[in-house]
């Protein structure tokens, strides 16, 4: 074994080696990878192999795609085969509610390039006979989904990459890591130490234990997980033989589970509700090519719905049932990326699709480590989404619900209830009381919206508007006319100070610092000139700012500040950077009134000259210290007011008090998303997002190219220079019963003109067939050689995506944001636009002035 590397990356299942081959791909050929037993030795071994593309991320669906394409590619390079098995398939709707998810999923693929097609249960039957049609009302097929041999597609990845020149050792276990005053990390092994610059933890099923060796607990916990084989089927030998095909695999959301054929068999998976994690707390290190022992009582719900919907399967003997262990974190997607805390300490775990997931999750990795940027939008599986609150047993409690609901429906206005509530304001018990609807808003209760009294506080989940409409209706409007309250702790927080705070921030922000006392609005980009983050700093002294941001990108943003601190000398002391969390808390009061309200709890001028729109104070209210902004997201006349915890009872109670004679109202977060649509004003991980140039998230005002050189400027100047290729736009929407929620395909009628935006399809799947074995073209087969199926519909094509939106209750307007191709978006004819709610496509107009104060003048008074 070499002593010194570029790069080691620790494990040798199906991660270990993707990732060791696309570094090797790239360039990086001084790697080694050091498998503790043989490949595969964790829980690649025993996988069922399935893959597919679908994803409620359309982002990491993306990297999915990819993952699928490349096998192709390694078996070529690597001469070994994967033993790949293409054979398309079904996700079977047992309600309405399912078939809308499935609609939506549909619309999704339009942009995203995926060829998926709703059909008929008896189209379905068609190509799996075994299921009784008679349960489902629904399906969407799929063509990119199949299996493949796992331990084969595994060597085939180990076998490319050694072609390229990367090492690999086994039967070497990694015991401890050290790392040098100058970053070098000791990578200490059974077999000696190596030195590296950087090294990847794909540990798999002991991904955590790595962690902990480098001080880091990652929110990644194992699960059983169980399939079956049957005995083989005469029905799957005569289908085989009467179609010349495999059966296609199937996807049962009520059952919990997955089928597909195996041999002249079937295999049956589920993802039991009596799930059971395994080694909680610690993974033994002599664990090997173990299976673990069956609990068939613990299957037996979802086995009893399989037969009912696949009598066909119920006939067979069962010859072999598989109890394997694999990982997954909090949502069920993969941790990648560097760790924040540490340098050059990456990580690709918690994969629980190695096969679906693990040619993407390299790619990914390896673009991050060489190049600096994953080259992807990876937000769906950045290690850093996950806050400290994510310990060991929330990640338990979080893992299994997740795994239980694996493939349940996640509703748009649906809170899941596991590991809560974790974190809580001083105000929670008082939010309780005033009938809150709270949610989850990373790791902290925040109320969502007051359910009148009298009634229970709690949503009714569903894809159409639902019983908080008319609440949030009266809490937008009675904000709107007279005033609201609502708590605003869950923004991130961070205070930079020190003689080089102003420098520091001129280099990663876009915008120009302010003056002493004023705000600004600053996008901050990263070397490419993509949007990476998008604040609110007040320059609080000399040498001191105060930063709020995205709560969910704490650790995201912690992560490129750090890496940008002045590293070396006495420059080093010269900026400090401090990120509150929950020890700074706030409160937002808007509203006409919300002036009025807040002279009485100060004892200093705040009249429209004394303290202006975008200007920062320190003053008490309500007798308590308090950082005030004069600013609010709803677009009124209004403040931020933040305070350490101690102090927001006593703020509170002083604004409800204050408050009475002018007709204050709670307001929670729904309807304050619901009033900044009607502003226009984006949201970060929405519509601004690592994927979009500043220019195409019309943040033009923002951008200040002529201030200095700050990180991405270059690259934001050629993206002006050369225009922008998308604008992002608000849109008024001709809505029915249901708003969009983000991800809906946005339609054009354009006729034949090629705006060049829409995701051309990977072409590479299986095709559908009928009871005949004929091959069935979509009903939404396109015309035209390079016309993509389902996205172009006689003059009208699909030309961008919706972001996010709703109903925007003061305009009483149903309202949307997304991107279009930048030729369109100033472009607010009617009869233009279409976006596809549920699988209806609705009229839409661009909206390109706010209908909410177009000319701002209600919070400049
Ligand atoms: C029953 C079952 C069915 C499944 N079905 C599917 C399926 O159909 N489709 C699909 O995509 N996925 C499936 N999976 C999941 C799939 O197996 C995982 O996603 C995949 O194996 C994860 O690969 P990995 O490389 O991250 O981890 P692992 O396979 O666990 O590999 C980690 C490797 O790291 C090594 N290692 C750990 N610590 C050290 C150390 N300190 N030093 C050196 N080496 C170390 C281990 O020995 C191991 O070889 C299934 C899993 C199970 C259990």
């Amino acid at each position: 074994m070499k002593s010194h590397a570029k790069a080691v990356v620790i494990g040798g299942g199906v991660v270990g080696c993707s990732v060791l081959y696309h570094l090797a791909k790239a360039g990086w050929t001084d790697i080694l990878l050091i498998e503790r037993s043989e490949l595969t030795s964790g829980s690649s071994w025993h996988a069922a192999g399935g893959f597919h593309t679908l994803n409620g991320d359309p982002n990491v669906a993306k990297l999915q795609a990819y993952t699928v394409q490349l096998y192709k590619e390694i078996e070529e390079i690597s001469g070994q085969s994967c033993s790949l098995h293409l054979t398309g398939g079904v996700m079977m709707a047992d309600t309405p509610e399912r078939m809308d998810f499935l609609r939506l999923a549909h619309a999704k693929g339009r942009y995203l390039g995926m060829d998926t097609e709703l059909i008929t249960p008896s189209e379905a039957k068609a190509m799996f006979p075994l299921m009784d049609e008679t349960n489902f009302v629904g399906a969407m097929w799929d063509p990119v989904e199949g299996h493949l041999d796992p331990s084969g597609t595994t060597h085939a990845y180990a076998k490319a990459a050694r072609k390229l020149g990367a090492e690999i050792v086994l039967r070497n276990r990694v015991v401890e890591m050290t790392q040098e005053v100058d970053g070098t990390w000791n990578v200490v092994t059974e077999q000696g130490t190596v030195k590296a610059e950087h090294v990847v933890n794909c540990g798999g099923l002991w991904a955590r234990e790595i962690g902990r060796m480098v001080g880091v607990e990652l929110p990644v916990l194992a699960m059983e997980h169980m399939y079956l084989l049957t005995e083989p089927m005469p029905e799957v030998e005569e289908f085989n033989k009467s179609t010349g095909r495999e059966m296609i695999g199937v996807l049962d959301f009520k059952g919990e589970i997955y089928t597909r054929q195996e041999r002249n068999g079937i295999l049956l998976g589920t993802y039991e509700k009596a799930c059971k994690p395994w080694s909680p707390v610690n993974t033994r290190w002599d664990f090997g090519h173990e299976l673990l022992q069956p609990d068939i009582d613990r299957i037996a719900p979802s086995l009893e719905i399989g037969f009912k919907h696949f009598p066909g399967i119920e006939k067979a003997g069962i010859k072999q049932i598989i109890n394997g262990p694999f990982t997954f974190a909090l949502d069920g997607n993969p941790l990648v990326g560097p760790v924040q805390g540490l340098t050059n300490f990456w990580c690709a775990c918690a994969v629980m699709a190695g096969f679906s997931q693990g040619g993407g999750v390299g790619l990914a990795l390896s673009n991050w480590m060489v190049h600096g940027d994953p080259g992807f939008d990876v937000w769906g599986m950045d290690v850093a989404r996950f806050g400290e609150w994510a310990t060991l047993r929330y990640t338990n409690a979080k893992v299994r619900e997740n795994y239980s609901r694996r493939f349940s429906i996640r509703f748009p206005n649906e809170e899941l209830p596991a590991a809560r509530p974790a974190q809580t304001t001083p105000l929670y018990d008082t939010m309780l009381a005033n009938n809150a609807v709270m949610g989850d808003s990373w790791g902290l209760e925040t109320p969502l919206w007051f359910a009148p009294k009298g009634s229970e506080p709690k949503d009714i989940v569903s894809f159409h508007r639902s019983n908080d409409f008319g609440p949030i209706g009266e809490e937008v409007r009675a904000t709107r006319e007279r005033v609201g309250v609502t708590e605003i702790a869950n923004f991130a927080k961070y205070e930079v100070s020190g003689p080089g705070a102003e420098d520091f921030l001129n280099r990663l922000m876009t915008n120009r610092m302010p003056k002493t006392g004023r705000i600004v609005l600053t996008p901050m980009l990263n070397e490419f000139g993509r949007l990476i983050g998008d604040f609110t700093i007040a320059k609080a002294g000399e040498e001191r700012f105060m930063i709020w941001g995205s709560s969910a990108a704490q650790k995201y943003h912690m992560r490129w500040f750090e890496k940008h601190l002045p590293k070396d000398g006495p420059r080093a002391a010269e900026v400090r950077i401090h990120r509150f969390d929950q020890t700074l808390v706030g409160l937002s009061i808007a509203g006409p009134k919300s002036r009025d309200l807040l002279q009485k709890l100060v004892d200093v001028d705040i009249s429209t000259k004394a303290f202006r729109f975008m200007d920062f104070r320190e003053m008490a209210v309500g007798g308590a210290p308090c950082m005030v902004n004069r600013i609010t997201y709803t677009g009124d006349l209004g403040y931020e007011i933040w305070m350490a915890p101690a102090y927001q009872r006593l703020v509170y109670k002083a604004i409800k008090e204050a408050g009475e004679e002018f007709g204050l109202i709670d307001f929670g977060m729904r309807a304050l998303l619901s009033m900044r649509l009607e502003k226009n004003f984006p949201t970060w991980f929405r519509e601004l997002r690592p994927i979009y140039g500043p220019f195409e998230g019309s943040m033009d005002r923002f951008i200040k190219l002529e201030k200095n050189d700050f990180i991405g400027r270059e690259a934001a100047a050629r993206e002006q220079a050369a225009g922008p290729k998308l604008r992002r736009v608000s849109f008024i929407v001709d809505a029915a019963d249901a708003d969009v929620m983000g991800d809906e395909p946005i339609w054009a009628k354009i006729g034949g003109k090629d705006y060049g935006t829409v995701e051309k399809p990977h072409g590479y799947g299986a095709p559908r067939f009928d009871a005949g074995g004929k091959e069935v073209r979509g009903s939404n087969a396109a015309e035209g050689a390079s016309a993509v199926r389902g996205i172009v519909d006689g003059d009208w094509r699909v030309v961008g995506w919706v972001t996010s939106g709703g109903y925007a209750h003061y305009v009483e307007k149903s309202m949307a944001q997304g991107y279009v191709p930048a030729a369109l978006a100033e472009n607010e004819s009617a009869g233009l636009f279409e976006i596809e709610i549920l699988g209806h496509r609705r009229p839409a107009r661009i909206n390109v002035e706010p209908p909410f104060d177009p000319s701002g003048e209600k919070m400049r008074t």
